[in-house]
């Protein structure tokens, strides 16, 4: 029986098990996939077991995308750009760091919006899934607008992608087509908005990476506009990671049924 999972800390929230799970029973596949919940501490002996082949492979989940790196005898050219590594896997006995996150971010958006052509994007955020969208939108030939609450940030990644650094005071003048959502903030419910009520009403498509109804989506929904769903990007990622963990096309259909409820 081959064994997968996904690590990070804290995972227990992740669909990644369902949708994996779902998979291998609908291909009878000899398979099953788990959460592997690792604290900090703990990382390097987790590691330790995953290069003697404990598991076929992993996706990686935060804290943890940056340092399961130093863990890989080889790692993609994307993941090297973006930084980060979301998907380990083992080829000709060597782990190699994926990333697929760009891909699953590209499919997701595309799926609604794929003419870019004198658009204005705003990204939120600088952190790792930033960086996957900021990737895959240079790779679109979108030169987005990027806003952090750590400013600093901003203008260090415009050392390594093509982007417009805003201060978060400035966007109120402006008006942005695509609004994306790559920070935290809109996991808890009480969370205030990553952009001010005035920006988002003046925007025609609101893209949160958060797969949960955040205060960002709920009023974007209720003012009508239109959005992305993030489960969407999950899924395209995850469907990516599996023709790496097992050479098959991932069934994604049945993926897609085992978290859509979720
Ligand atoms: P990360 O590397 O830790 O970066 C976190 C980002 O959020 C930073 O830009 C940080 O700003 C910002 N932030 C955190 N708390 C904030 C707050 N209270 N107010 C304003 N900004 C705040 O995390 P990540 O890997 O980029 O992940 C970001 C989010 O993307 C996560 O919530 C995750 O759920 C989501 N995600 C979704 C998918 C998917 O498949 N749908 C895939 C990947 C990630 P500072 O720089 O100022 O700290």
């Amino acid at each position: 029986m081959k064994k997968f999972g996904v690590l990070g800390f804290p995972v227990k929230h992740s669909l990644s098990p369902k949708m994996y799970n779902a998979a291998f029973k609908f291909l009878n596949a000899e398979a099953f996939y788990e959460f592997c919940e690792v604290e900090l501490g703990d990382l390097n002996c987790f590691m330790k077991r995953v290069k003697t082949g404990e598991y076929a492979g992993l996706s990686v989940t935060v804290p943890y995308k940056e340092k399961v790196i130093e863990y890989c005898d080889e790692v993609s050219d994307d993941a090297k750009k973006i930084g980060a590594v979301n998907c380990l896997y083992f080829k000709d006995g060597k782990l190699i760091g994926e990333n697929t996150d760009w891909i699953g971010f590209r499919e997701a958006l595309c799926e609604v919006e794929n003419d870019f052509t004198g658009k204005k994007v705003l990204v939120c955020g600088a952190g790792g899934a930033a960086r996957a969208c900021l990737y895959s939108l240079n790779r679109l030939g979108v030169t987005p607008y990027v806003t952090n609450r750590t400013y600093s940030k901003v203008l260090e990644l415009g050392d390594e992608f093509d982007l417009i650094p805003i201060e978060g005071r400035l966007l109120e003048d402006s008006l942005f087509d695509i609004i994306i959502n790559a920070t935290a903030l809109g996991l808890e419910l009480d969370d205030n908005l990553v952009v001010d009520e005035s920006v988002l009403k003046k925007s025609k498509l609101v893209f949160d990476l958060i797969y949960l109804d955040t205060p960002l989506v709920k009023l974007a929904k209720k003012l009508a506009i239109p959005t992305v769903d993030a489960k969407k990007m999950l899924l395209y990622q995850a469907a990516v990671q599996f023709k790496f963990f097992t050479g098959a096309n991932a069934p994604i259909e049945v993926m897609w049924s085992s978290i859509i409820k979720s």
